[in-house]
């Protein structure tokens, strides 16, 4: 099942894509909670009342997709995750897991704008396999990791090179207001199946930048859910990026980066994919 949280005629909610439309989960199903988070926590009933919803068909052109989920809880990112990506970047591979956070505000959908920011020219793509959680989760061993997970989506881990690299903390470099570009939409974990068995690439403007396969994880998703919750509680919606494959611009010779107008595809087998356009950002003063 694909779960995708849209917005049609001013009101957004869930729905179920299929191949004639989405379905309006809020008209199909109207017990059932219309935002993702609160849906994932309604655990495996809702899920099932979701699966024998029908009827309510709206056309997908007729939508905006937003982000599966819109605002989590929480954004974990791990990085140096695929051999080639360590090797580009003149690294050693990482004997633990290393782990930053995303603010969970730079989370945007298909389709929309990512802003180039005033700032910095050294923006970079980064596709990645994303997770997003089903189940409250701590100290779950590798073994069963895989119950705590609600589905995948594509990601664009986004990152501002000279924020990223400036200081000791990633974390205002992966930060940045739309730099976590999330979707089309979450596809649940039984539709996936193995999820170390897909195939992810990177298009800038229709040229490939990256192309793996989510077999070369160095950590793969079950070690990832193993360790963070060693540390902490994931909860429904919270969404995990598992790395980047090699082909990021800021290793490519000379470096290229994204400029205005510039085009970023990613695609990942079973899951869809996710386009974002670079638009300049606004500078004026917002404040209240
Ligand atoms: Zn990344």
């Amino acid at each position: 099942m694909k779960l995708a949280t849209f917005t049609h005629a001013g009101s957004t909610r869930i729905g179920i894509v299929t191949d004639n439309g989405i379905i309006d989960l809020a008209a199909a199903k109207p017990d059932l909670p219309t935002e993702m988070i609160a849906f994932l926590e309604a655990g495996d009933a809702a899920m099932k009342a979701a699966r024998s919803a029908s009827g309510s068909l709206i056309p997908t052109a007729d939508v905006i997709l937003e982000a599966p989920v819109l605002k989590p809880g929480k954004v974990m990112a791990i990085g140096l995750n695929y051999g080639d990506h360590v090797v580009e970047s003149g690294l050693e591979t990482p004997e633990h897991q290393i782990w930053f956070t995303k603010a969970p505000s730079s989370i945007v959908g298909d389709g929309a704008d990512v802003l180039k920011p005033a700032v910095s020219d050294l923006i970079d793509w980064e596709a990645e396999l994303c997770i997003i959680i089903g189940k409250r989760a701590r100290n779950v061993p590798r073994d069963r990791a895989h119950e705590v997970i609600a589905g995948y989506c594509c990601g664009n881990d986004i990152s501002v090179r000279d924020w990223q690299l400036r200081t000791p903390q990633f974390t205002l470099g992966k930060s940045f207001d739309t730099h976590g570009p999330l979707g089309p939409w979450l596809t649940t974990a039984d539709e996936v199946g193995d999820p170390h068995t897909l195939d992810i690439k990177c298009f800038v403007n229709g040229e490939q930048r990256q192309s793996s396969n989510t077999k070369n994880l160095i950590f793969d998703c079950f070690d990832q859910i193993e360790e963070l919750t060693k540390a902490m509680t994931l909860e429904p919606g919270d969404v995990i990026f598992t790395g980047t494959p090699g082909g990021v611009g800021g290793a490519m010779k000379p470096m290229q980066f994204l400029k205005v107008g510039d085009t970023v595809r990613v695609e990942i087998s079973k899951l869809g994919a996710l386009e974002n356009t670079l638009v300049a950002e606004d500078t004026t003063p917002q404040i209240g």
